[in-house]
């Protein structure tokens, strides 16, 4: 086993055991304190290490070329160094880390710059996002929807199960969590109507999903294949792929999602890497039809990640619960993902986040949209708290979170929750 990922191992910065950030765990993000430049940092239980602090007191000698964080306001440079710098900095930080190790636990000067209390932290988005592509790659939720609008006789289209559908998103509009959302407005027409009217969307939906970060990319005209892809991957996140469903069933056709998608998209601010995950990775849904060569092979695809949603009321101080799913359930996999778009020649660069689509479990209670969950308006969910919801009203706070569960231990990604504010 990678000494990193050991259930044993100690901080000696204290951890409960239902903790999101444990050693074991070692996410990234940047962060900004007051009107400090932004930096990056690895979170530990409450705490945030600074890596740039760490990397000027000369800790990180030997571990890649250059300084990887000093005057940089994102994680793309560092990504952009590969899986053998990855796993030395989060092997050199666990090691810095443990309770064992006296370097930063017995220097009190060092440490008190070096490990900055989270709750003081503003945190930004990690890195600097240069395209995003969306997937629809949950069996259950394309044949939820499938059977919605076209009857569970032609639920999946013939495509679905020899490829990962997706489309290209919108990267400019990708917001850290805690970002406030605003209700979009555009086109809409009812079924009976003759014409579209001008408005706010009323079917406001989330989309539960987890997105994957691009290290080291390819060049333009070299395809990733299958065995290499999981080296290209360096961590994930989750994602809110927030979708306006009456302007999208508007617009979709023949081309795809556009307005529908393209005004907000949230993310969890700390990546998660591969290496972190890698106890939990498992085989996956077994596919049928076997996929062609090209998306076959490359090991063990999924993960066991328990993932949750929540939605408070403005009205309330209280998240109550509507989903919980697990990443295990999607059909494609990240590498396949990741094969698949590249397979056209197409070029990915360090920073571009492909999202998995929404992650629907085989329970009613496991699916990962209002669409869904309420199916289409007409089951209403109960709250809890005597209100109930068909899709999301503006003043609520939709908070998605997630973690796989170690022996003693969980690898968590923190949350990421936005609130909706009315539209303009
Ligand atoms: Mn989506």
């Amino acid at each position: 086993m990678n000494p990193t990922n050991d259930p044993k191992k100690r901080s000696f910065i204290e951890v409960p055991a239902d903790h999101d950030f444990p050693i074991q765990n070692l996410p990234y993000g940047i962060f900004r304190t007051n009107d400090n430049a932004p930096h990056a940092g690895v979170a530990i239980g409450d705490f945030v290490l600074d890596l740039v602090v760490i990397e000027e007191a000369g800790l990180f000698e030997g571990v890649g070329k250059g300084f990887l964080f000093r005057n940089k306001e994102t994680l793309n440079h560092f990504l952009a160094q590969g899986k053998a710098v990855w796993t030395a900095v989060r092997s050199r930080v666990s090691e810095l880390l443990d309770a064992e190790n006296p370097t930063l636990r017995d220097n009190e000067e060092l440490r008190q710059l070096a490990l900055v209390p989270r709750a003081g932290v503003e945190m930004l988005l990690p890195v600097h996002i240069g395209d995003y592509t969306d997937f629809y790659s949950s069996r259950e939720h394309a044949t939820n929807v499938g059977t919605m609008f076209r009857g569970a006789d032609n639920a999946l289209m013939p495509n679905w199960t020899w490829l990962p559908v997706g489309y290209h998103g919108r990267s400019s509009s990708i917001v850290p969590s805690g970002t406030p959302v605003r209700r979009p407005k555009g086109q809409t027409k009812a079924d009976d109507a003759d014409s579209p009217t001008f408005g706010p969307c009323r079917l406001l939906d989330f989309e539960l999903e987890m997105g994957f970060f691009v290290g080291t990319g390819n060049k333009l005209g070299t395809p990733i294949d299958m065995e290499d892809a999981a080296d290209h991957i360096f961590g994930m996140v989750l994602v809110n792929d927030w979708s306006a469903r009456d302007i999208q069933k508007w617009e979709y056709v023949p081309l795809g999602p556009f307005l529908a998608k393209n005004f907000a998209t949230s993310i969890s601010p700390w990546i998660v890497t591969m290496e972190a995950l890698e106890p939990f990775r498992q085989a996956g849904p077994k596919q049928d039809p076997p996929p062609l060569d090209y998306l076959a092979g490359g090991g063990d695809r999924s993960f066991d990640i328990n993932l949750e949603v929540a939605i408070q009321p403005d009205t309330s101080e209280t998240p109550y619960v509507v989903c919980r799913s697990n990443f295990k359930y999607m059909y494609w996999s990240i590498t396949q993902q990741l094969a698949h778009h590249t397979v056209s020649g197409c070029n990915t660069r360090p920073g571009d986040m492909l999202a998995s689509g929404t992650i629907s479990g085989p329970t009613p209670d496991s699916y990962g949209s209002m669409l869904e969950l309420s199916w289409r308006g007409t089951k209403p969910l109960q709250l809890g708290n005597g209100e109930e919801r068909k899709f999301i009203k503006d003043g609520d706070t939709v908070i998605m979170t997630g973690h796989a569960q170690g022996d003693g231990f969980r690898v968590g990604f923190g949350e990421v929750s936005g609130k909706i504010l009315p539209a303009d």
